[in-house]
């Protein structure tokens, strides 16, 4: 699968970002906030991902260590990307990539992870 740029953003429309990345690397996971969410992610480095608008919409949410700020639009709820770190500690942006448009998550390759026994 190619890096392709693709929109994504939440259900209203006040959040809506650009993003390069391919979706190779899907992954479901099996924990508390995951499975309530139904997330499928993949994950890219900050500097392939663009706001283009909704900062203001953004709500955080944060839980367990705290790590992850996920990202929720304040009028209709859904969470499309959340911000954190990878290993090194550089910015990562973790993609819901039910969030993407013109993207059939059926298609998808998905690997599940068992993130409820980390
Ligand atoms: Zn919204």
């Amino acid at each position: 699968m190619e890096t392709q740029t693709y929109v994504g953003g939440c259900h209203c429309g006040k959040v809506q970002y650009e993003v390069d990345m391919n979706l190779e690397n899907v992954m479901e996971c099996n924990c508390s906030h995951c499975a309530k969410k139904g997330f499928l992610l993949s994950f890219v480095p900050a500097t392939q991902f663009r706001l283009l608008r909704g900062e203001d919409a953004l709500s955080e949410y944060r839980f367990n260590k705290k790590h992850i700020a996920h990202l929720f639009c304040t009028t209709c709820g859904v969470e499309s990307f959340a911000r954190g770190t990878d290993k090194e500690g550089a910015e990562t942006i973790m993609i819901n990539a039910r969030c993407l448009d013109d993207v059939v998550p059926d298609t998808l390759t998905i690997t599940k992870v068992d993130g409820k026994n980390f």
